[in-house]
């Protein structure tokens, strides 16, 4: 019987992928961004998002 190893190789890509995710998810934009329920949208993509997903403005 030969012992083989199985490990996987992690490391470099789990450290990428917390890197730059700041940016709208949905245009790829980086000013005015909404990062609320961990959704990184800008201003605009957030409204429109809100609207479908059914949310009301509050003010
Ligand atoms: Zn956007």
């Amino acid at each position: 019987m030969s012992e083989t190893e199985t490990e996987e190789p992690t490391g470099e890509h789990a450290a990428k992928r917390t890197g730059q995710l700041r940016q709208c998810q949905r245009c790829g934009r980086k000013q005015g961004l909404v990062g609320k329920y961990e959704i990184w949208l800008c201003r605009q993509c957030f409204r429109e998002v809100s609207r479908s997903m059914g949310f009301k403005k509050y003010s």
